[in-house]
């Protein structure tokens, strides 16, 4: 680990990637990466300025010209070289996602292995980026489609997947001709800067994959609005991606915008308690609480309630938080900043001074191990109404309230009553209610008896407020191509 935390300059520092060339900002400062379970540096980070992004984005755009033009094949190989690189170093690069992130090191694991799988899935779709063909009718033509791609990419990343979500957007770009600028979240951006570096050593041309570190304000508004880039793929939250496709509507330019959730998990009567119990605890604590996936409002059926609650609060009770580096497979770490830990604070106790009641966590874990970390007990709340924050936004943290619920349609419009819909789970062992809430949930991806919805094949995406467009999959593929038809005349030869 400490090689790869040193390797750029023995001050531990990340310079920015422009041209294909590392180096410092033009101001020659740099911000600071810390450790959220601990609080200490990390590392340090070149601060990009407006006249950085501007020179990554002119490297892009100059170096779109011979990407996009590059043969299928020669992308494709390209990018399992990549893929190949990143997979020798995961197990480097896992223990420095986890000092910067505060995952746990099984899920820093687990992430980057799915990143380097969605590389090698779009390496080979760059090979099968197809249009299609009719003939005319009415007139001798034939019609044959090209899918090109758009331009240059501006990527915008978080920080609660941060090589993951990037990978989303690369895989697909890199794979259809696009060449991309890139801004990395500012707490998290040293494995994502390592990822990068794999496709350098595989010998990518200069200029393909730029990366400038440094504020969302700043960095992240100019590629949105800088008429170099054409295409905007964005994951965060729901305010920033709001500002985003205004801009960007300026200027007509394409957006995915993958932004908040606050997913519902419906049990009904009949579900396997057990199953359930514990698949919305996972769901509902893993990376504390902050994946736009995660199960922030539970509906149980009132037949069930309370044994789904006496079950769900035992094993809450024994999940293990703890520095992730220090115990691999905890259950969860700390959260990523003090900000986030305010909000749960408030989130909770918005929703005990409207009635709710406590029945595990509600604070931090007491310990000098805790001490400087940003950690909060799995927290599970009861008689919660929709009233409150809890339940009306995202908390993004460590807290499950748990409600009831009388007759199908009700748990269902229960679910749907929130301005998001990312992610939605149904516990059932009948097919047809499945089926029936599968349909009318209001969410991009249900899992039916299955606490994830992520699959590299599957469109992953939202509805309402949770964005716009689709990652992953065909349609993952198809957000970085613009269609152009092509119509030929054909006439009898002389
Ligand atoms: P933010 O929107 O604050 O930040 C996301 C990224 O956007 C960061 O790189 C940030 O830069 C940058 N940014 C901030 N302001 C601007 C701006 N004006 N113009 C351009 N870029 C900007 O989100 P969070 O980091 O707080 O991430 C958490 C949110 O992300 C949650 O709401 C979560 O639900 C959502 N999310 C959605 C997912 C999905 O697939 N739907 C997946 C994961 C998370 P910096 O912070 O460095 O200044």
């Amino acid at each position: 680990m400490q090689r790869y935390l040193l390797r750029n300059s023995m001050d531990n520092k990340y310079d920015l990637l422009i041209n294909g060339k590392y180096r410092p900002a033009e101001s020659g400062e740099y911000f600071r990466v810390t450790n959220p379970a601990t609080g200490e540096p990390v590392a340090e980070c070149a601060l990009a300025n407006v006249t950085d992004t501007r020179a990554a984005l002119q490297a892009a755009h100059d170096a779109f010209q011979n990407w996009s033009r590059t043969q299928a094949r020669a992308r494709c190989d390209l990018m399992h070289a990549a893929a190949a690189i990143f997979r020798q170093r995961i197990n480097n690069i896992a223990p420095l996602l986890t000092i910067e992130q505060g995952k746990p090191l099984k899920d820093s694991l687990k992430e980057l292995n799915f990143t380097a799988d969605v590389v090698d899935y779009y390496a080979e779709e760059a090979r099968r980026n197809f249009g299609f063909h009719f003939e005319g009718d009415g007139a001798p033509t034939h019609s044959f489609t090209l899918r090109q791609p758009m331009g240059v990419v501006a990527a915008i990343t978080p920080w609660n997947f941060p090589v993951d979500l990037l990978a989303w957007k690369v895989g697909p770009a890199l794979a259809v001709g696009c060449t991309m600028v890139i801004k990395p979240p500012s707490e998290a951006p040293l494995a994502v800067s390592e990822f990068i570096r794999c496709f350098v050593d595989a010998g990518l041309p200069a200029g393909v994959l730029n990366v400038v570190t440094g504020p969302g304000h700043t960095v992240g508004a100019e590629m949105v609005t800088n008429p170099l880039s054409r295409k905007i793929a964005f994951t965060g939250a729901t305010a920033t991606g709001l500002w985003i496709a205004q801009e960007a509507a300026k200027q007509l330019k394409p957006v995915t915008l993958e932004l908040g959730g606050s997913a519902p998990f419906i049990a009904f009567r009949d579900a396997e308690v057990e199953l359930a119990a514990s698949q919305a605890l996972r769901r509902a604590f893993s990376h504390a609480g902050q994946i736009c996936i995660s199960v922030n409002r539970i509906f149980v059926q009132e037949e069930i309630a309370d044994v789904f609650t006496t079950k769900f609060v035992e094993m809450a009770r024994k999940l293990r938080v703890a520095n992730g580096l220090e115990v691999p497979d905890a259950d969860l770490g700390p959260m990523i900043s003090e900000a986030g830990r305010q909000t749960v604070r408030e989130h909770v106790s918005d929703a005990v001074v409207k009635g709710a009641q406590i029945l595990t966590g509600g604070h931090e874990p007491e310990g000098a191990a805790y001490a400087k970390g940003f950690f909060y007990l799995p927290t599970v709340l009861t008689n919660v109404t929709a009233d409150m924050r809890v339940m009306r936004e995202e908390t993004f943290g460590p807290v499950a309230p748990i409600t009831t619920f009388k007759t199908i349609d009700e748990g269902i419009d229960k679910a749907n009553n929130s301005p998001y819909g990312l992610a939605a789970y149904v516990f059932t062992n009948d097919l047809n209610l499945a089926m029936y809430a599968a349909e009318r949930v209001q969410a991009g991806g249900v899992g039916i008896n299955v606490n994830d919805i992520t699959d590299i094949r599957g469109p992953f995406g939202g509805m309402k407020m949770s964005g716009i467009g689709r990652e992953l999959g065909q349609q993952g593929l198809d957000t970085y191509t613009e269609w152009k038809h092509v119509r030929v005349m054909i006439k009898k030869p002389e």
